[in-house]
């Protein structure tokens, strides 16, 4: 394997091709690995806000979608929030929200590679060393991650809850507060219009791409709060604006519950089921995903920095039913039972190829998610472990940045499966609690309905 785009070998930044000089601040910057490793996030502060939002210009050229996470300061309970009228409930959200902050901002810009333009599949091999040969079942995607940490100058509420739970997952407080980007989410009308987060979303904007988020209603609150304006009183008002600057959005969890009928819907669990489902794909010579992460002139595999440690626990423990069905559980850490989405996946592939012993002859139905191969996953992993970096310390698993990425992943699973008609899910956001998604729309108010069921709400 050729050092230069060897994931283990990638500290190697430095290339005597390399137009572009790694110097400190990337190191500096990122937060949870102080040694000489590389990163492969742009994580953005107020020192190098300037060089990486021209490089997210660049990147966004020819892309084909943006997802986006956030990461802030806790939401609180609010009776409000179980309220069943649309523009009752984005009241409640809105006065929470304006007390709140967002502290991280994390995208990931998805590209297209086109196999059919000359040279491409050569460049295709160069980069990617673990796939041999160059295949016509490949939707291969460049992958650029973004982590914009956000100061914000006001002073806002927290919940203790969720402070911990950043800190224990490597949020560093130190750098937010000594080198965040500065903004203010109230008087925006105040705010001058080149500072950091007004051309930071007039970037975005500008590109018209569709934006991709999972259960993303209140990252969507948190965006328009910080980057576009005052939340307004009415939720028509907040859809047009919002719709003004991003025309086209999708949400991942409104595709899973609605449109694929998924039991569960948490961001880990269908990123994981999602993520074996296409190397299987692969391995049989169906279509499937190839995602590169780009970081300066370096190119590593997705599948690279994806660790499975689910042999640490197999059958040891057994798994939190709370964690498994929601991906939440509020004792956290403390939980005697397991919280590893690998060990929840593989008990789900034994009962599932247990049903279908019994079943004999049962076919599958070709839309299911079921990888119906066990051997193929167990030596597609066997690849993955042999190319392993630890994600979770590289990226930190809980950042922002890296839930983008799990977005991304879902929504290029779905447009795959769900090919053109996918458009019928746009602009579709899920409520927790409601039995239909609000409808972004400019002209239509969207209609209560009184045939709510009382649904219960899943964290991401
Ligand atoms: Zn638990």
């Amino acid at each position: 394997m050729n050092n230069s785009t060897n994931i283990t070998t990638t500290t190697t930044v430095k290339d005597i091709n390399d137009p572009i000089t790694i110097d400190k601040d990337i190191n500096h910057s990122n937060s949870f690995d102080n040694d000489t490793t590389t990163t492969i996030v742009y994580n953005v502060f107020k020192d190098n806000f300037d060089k990486y939002t021209n490089l997210l210009k660049d990147d966004l050229i020819g892309a084909s979608f943006i997802s986006f996470d956030t990461e802030f300061s806790g939401l609180g309970y609010n009776k409000g929030f179980k309220l069943n009228d649309f523009q009752e409930k984005y009241q409640a959200f809105a006065s929470v929200i304006k007390n709140r902050s967002i502290f991280e901002f994390g995208i990931s810009i998805f590209k297209e590679i086109d196999h059919s333009r000359t040279g491409d599949s050569n460049n295709k091999r160069k980069l990617n060393q673990q796939t041999t040969t160059t295949t016509n079942n490949e939707h291969l995607y460049f992958i650029t991650i973004y982590n914009f940490k956000l100061y914000n100058s006001n002073d806002f509420m927290i919940s203790p809850n969720s402070m911990t739970f950043l800190v224990k997952h490597g949020f560093d407080f130190n750098q937010l507060f000594l080198n965040g980007i500065p903004y203010s989410n109230r008087n925006h009308k105040d705010i001058p219009m080149d500072s950091p987060c007004k051309r930071l979303l007039h970037i975005l904007s500008a590109s018209r791409l569709p934006l991709v988020v999972h259960n993303g209603i209140f990252d969507l609150l948190f965006i328009y709060s910080t980057f576009i304006y005052d939340l307004p009183d009415q939720l028509h008002d907040f859809i047009a604006k919002l719709l003004s600057f991003f025309p086209t959005i999708f949400d991942t969890k409104y595709i899973s519950e609605f449109k694929i009928s998924e039991s569960k819907s948490f961001l880990e669990y269908l990123f994981n089921k999602y993520f074996r489902f296409n190397s299987s794909n692969k391995s049989r010579g169906q279509d499937y995903i190839s995602c590169q992460v780009k970081y300066l002139n370096n190119v590593v595999p997705l599948e690279s920095l994806i660790n499975s440690n689910s042999s640490d626990f197999d059958n040891l423990i057994e798994i939190c039913q709370d964690y498994s069905n929601h991906g939440y559980c509020k004792l956290n850490d403390t939980c005697p039972y397991s919280h590893n989405i690998d060990q929840i996946l593989n008990i789900e592939e034994k009962k599932r190829s247990k049903k279908k012993s019994k079943k004999n002859k049962d076919k599958d139905n070709n839309i299911d998610n079921d990888s119906n191969n066990i051997d193929d996953n167990n030596n597609q992993q066997q690849i993955l472990n042999d190319n392993n970096i630890n994600l979770k310390k590289e990226m930190n698993i809980h950042s922002a940045g890296f839930d983008s990425v799990m977005t991304g992943f879902i929504f290029l699973h779905y447009k795959l499966l769900l090919k053109n008609s996918i458009m019928d899910s746009s602009n579709k956001i899920y409520i927790s609690g409601k039995p239909i998604p609000l409808v972004l729309q400019v002209s239509k108010y969207t209609p209560f309905t009184s045939s709510d069921n009382n649904k219960v709400g899943t964290s991401k």
